[in-house]
């Protein structure tokens, strides 16, 4: 593995303690994340870079910095990360959340991996690429955003609806690749190059009101809620085996049989089954459309049945699903029962989104990986959450999840410290993740 820059890897290291310090806490409220500190953390970073702010509601400030580039051919590129962080349970903690700690060798708090770890090493980049002797090939934009972790309202999904001019740029860069891992068939690292869509439902499930004291043959909502529940956990459309999943199946630590299993829409249902649930809960979830059904309100009295229960449910689309297609699956899901349910109109819905993995950036992203950790290879694949890369990718821009890790934590370890307890970082990570968006800049494939 390549060396990191010392000196950039400590201001890397120092500039995620603040961060992390800053404790932005996004808990979905527009009231929450308080952005604007981190925002006034990158702009004491960039000082004396030209800077633009979005602050479309008090507190959530976004950040823009632009360096230009030196050849007016090489593609603009967008560094994207967002300042905002999850909510933690400290009590679950082994250190302070909030102390950005730095203990033998990683930073603590929460943060270090989602993803102030890469917004840091970012701005460090920029930093750089703004003040050493010669400017980078390719003009650097640097977006640090808020709110990504409740959807990019007030960050990203603004920004993009209403500063478009400003965020233009033929390559995105942001979060959730870059980690190496040993597969079945050798060293390789993941970046991102697809997420899945989202589109969130309320079911509203009706009943009939009545007294609680006699409840035989009531058209009780709560009932009915509870077989719909169980359908919904129940239902499986049929699988979808994507590029994705057919470059993430020949990495898998599975016997031939079960990979050949895995790749069949009539036999994967038996071959998750048998499977490590760390293993199958991913491999499921790139390869169908889901259903969780997450919330449930209703009820008002202990001795009155029900008549409206509400579900909220979360649905995960694969790419080519149609908000007309998830309806349809609704009601094959629930059956008999659908008439007894209304849907609202989605609460919250985004298509599934994907960017080419042959244009010369990803080639980039595929020399450096394997410059850094000799001979691994790139798999490009899909993330079944979101980021806001999908607020540039339906608008045409290629975008990529990325960064440079170290093979110190497992992708395994790494991915539950994604709104996990216990999220740090290694330096090494930090300075190689640095070192990344410098190289890209400069167009270097070795
Ligand atoms: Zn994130």
């Amino acid at each position: 593995m390549t060396e990191a820059d010392p000196q950039l890897t400590g201001e890397t290291a120092e500039l995620l303690q603040v961060m992390i310090r800053n404790a932005c806490i996004n808990d979905g409220t527009p009231a929450s994340g308080g952005e604007v500190r981190n925002a006034g953390t990158v702009d004491d970073a960039l000082d004396g870079l030209h800077l633009d702010h979005y602050e479309p509601i008090s507190g959530r400030r976004s950040v823009l910095a632009t360096v230009e580039g030196s050849d007016p051919d090489a593609p603009t590129i967008l560094l994207l990360g967002h300042t905002d962080v999850v909510p933690v349970s400290p009590d679950d903690w082994r250190e302070d959340p909030f102390g950005g700690e730095l203990i033998d060798g990683e930073v603590w708090g929460r943060g270090a991996v989602d993803m102030l770890n890469l917004t840091s090493s970012m701005a460090v980049a920029v930093r750089h690429l703004a003040t050493r002797d010669h400017p980078p090939r390719a003009t650097v934009k640097f977006l640090a955003v808020a709110d990504e972790e409740a959807g990019g309202t007030w960050g990203a999904g603004w920004i993009a609806e209403n500063a478009w001019d400003d965020v233009a740029c033929d390559y995105v860069l942001t979060e959730r690749g870059g980690v190496p891992f040993d597969g079945a068939d050798g060293r390789k690292l993941v970046m991102a190059s697809a997420e899945k869509g989202i589109g969130w439902r309320k079911l509203v499930v009706h009943g009939t009101p009545g007294h609680g004291s006699m409840p035989y043959g009531a058209d009780n909502a709560l009932i009915t809620a509870a077989e719909i529940v169980r359908r919904l956990a129940a239902y499986q459309p049929r699988a979808q085996i994507n590029e994705h999943f057919r470059a993430w199946a020949a990495t898998l630590p599975v016997d031939d049989a079960t990979r050949a299993a895995l790749l069949d829409p009539d036999t994967i249902q038996a071959a998750l089954a048998g499977m490590d649930p760390h293993l199958s809960q991913y491999c499921h979830a790139v390869t169908h459309t889901t259903f969780s059904p997450n919330v449930a309100h209703g009820g008002t009295k202990t001795n009155t049945i029900p008549d409206r229960i509400e579900l909220d449910v979360d649905i995960r689309t694969l790419p080519g699903v149609t908000d007309a297609d998830v309806e349809v699956m609704l009601t094959e899901a629930l059956g008999d029962l659908a008439d007894r349910v209304s849907i609202e109109d989605p609460v919250t819905t985004r298509a599934a989104t994907t960017s080419p993995s042959d244009t010369p950036m990803f080639d980039l992203l595929r020399h450096r990986a394997a410059a850094v950790h000799p001979g691994a290879e790139v798999i490009p694949w899909m993330i079944v959450g979101g980021t806001d890369a999908a607020f540039f990718r339906e608008r045409g821009i290629p975008s990529y999840g990325a960064g440079m890790f170290s093979p110190k934590a497992s992708l395994q370890e790494f991915a539950s410290r994604f709104h996990g307890h216990n999220e740090r970082i290694d330096l090494d990570s930090l300075g190689l993740s640095t070192q990344l968006w410098i190289d890209l800049a400069d167009g270097i494939s070795p």
